[in-house]
This record gives C-alpha cells, structure tokens and sequence, in this order.
C-alpha cells in the first residue's frame, strides 16, 4: 500500500514539475524570432562570401520572398522542436532526480534541473548555433548558384578536419566541379561544419555587377 502511493505521488508531483520546466509558448515565439535574426545574419553572410568569391564587392541586401520565407519557416520549426526535445530531456531529469532521492521537494528539483540545465546549455547553445548557421548556409548557398544559373567555378571543400567518411572523401577532392559539390549538399550530416567554397579567381560567367545576391526578382542578365 505504500508503495503504491508513493508512485502516485510521485506521478503527480513529476507532471507538475513537467508542467512548471515545460517551455510556454511566448518563449518558443521568442525562441524563433530569435532563431530567424541569426539565419538572416547566416545568410547574409553565406551570399556575401559566395559574391566575394565571383568579385562583387557591393551591399548584400536583407532576405526578402521566398528566402525570408524559408528562413522564417526554419526557424519556426527549429523552436519547436527545440522545445519538444526540452521537454523530453527535462522529464528524463525529474525522473532521475527522484531515483537519485525519493523524497525531494520542489526546491530539490529545482536546484537539480538548473544544475544539470547549466551543463546541458554549454553544448547544446553551441550545437543549435552550429546547426543554424550551417543548414543557412547550405540554404543560400544553393540559392545563390540557382539563381546565378550562368556561373561557373570551381569548388573546395572547406572547414575543420573531418571525422565522418562522407566529409573526408569529400576534403581529400580538391577542386570539384558545380556538378559534383551539389551531389553532396552541406551540411552533410547533424552536426557537420563543413562547407563548400567557390575557389577565388575560378569563377567566370557572369559579371560581378550582374550577379544575383538576393531580393525578389534577379537582375536582368545579358545574353
Ligand atoms: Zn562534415
């Protein structure tokens, strides 16, 4: 019999706690509004390194249409799944905060998740900073190349020394062709830091000033 009632209780207390660390929606909003400025920030930055790279030298516009768009729908997503995988993590830790002691109150609990929440944050604030950046860059990257269909260069790729097989076949290529870097959009895996880079001063097709960098409609191109 009291055994059974501890499991409730302990069943009752978890769910409030679930309840109390569980993320609200104004802070998931907050999280993917926060989440899109640093994708506009990626983006921009991808688009200015691809133009550098073809010698534009001018301004980078902000996203507009479907890159604003895409760069929205991410971020939004991005949160809540950030906050769905919160509350996974957040009720694992209850639960082993009360196998670790049985009779802990609430100041216990919340003691425990802003300890284990501190340690938990090094790492994963890196990784999502990491997975926003790289999965932005990829994005416009590939923007960039379909709507600058003329250009054509040559590619490296690029980053820290790879680990996964994928990444290290591909950094032992050398120069590729567009065709080739597409087969193998980046990042390549969760986690992966690895991108694509336009070689300097391989990069002929189109005329710097006639590149698209981004807005609704492309320049108007010579034939
Ligand atoms: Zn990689």
């Amino acid at each position: 019999m009291g055994s059974r009632s501890q499991t409730e209780l302990k069943t009752g207390l978890q769910r409030r706690l679930g309840n109390i660390f569980r993320m609200r929606d104004e802070e998931i909003n907050a999280l993917a509004d926060s989440l899109y400025k640093q994708r506009v920030q990626a983006w921009k930055t991808a688009i200015a390194e691809n133009a550098k790279a073809c010698g534009y030298t001018g301004a980078i516009p902000e996203p507009s249409g479907r890159d604003a768009q895409w760069l929205k729908s991410m971020s939004r997503l991005d949160a809540d799944s950030i906050a769905k995988t919160w509350r996974k993590d957040v009720e694992k830790e209850i639960g082993r905060l009360y196998e670790a002691n049985h009779r802990g109150n609430r100041y216990y609990y919340r003691k425990g998740i802003d300890e284990w929440n501190a340690k938990r944050e090094v790492w994963k604030s890196r990784q999502i900073a990491n997975q926003t950046e790289m999965t932005t860059f990829g994005f416009a990257q590939a923007r960039f190349l379909g709507e600058n269909e003329g250009l054509v260069a040559l590619y490296t790729f690029v980053g820290p020394p790879p680990v996964c097989v994928i990444c290290i076949r591909l950094y032992g290529m050398g120069a590729v062709t567009k065709q080739v870097m597409q087969e193998y959009p980046t990042p390549i895996h969760f986690g992966c830091t690895h991108t694509w880079r336009i070689m300097p001063g391989t990069a002929t097709g189109i005329d710097p000033g006639k590149l698209w960098v981004g807005g609704k409609t492309p320049r108007k191109r010579a034939a």
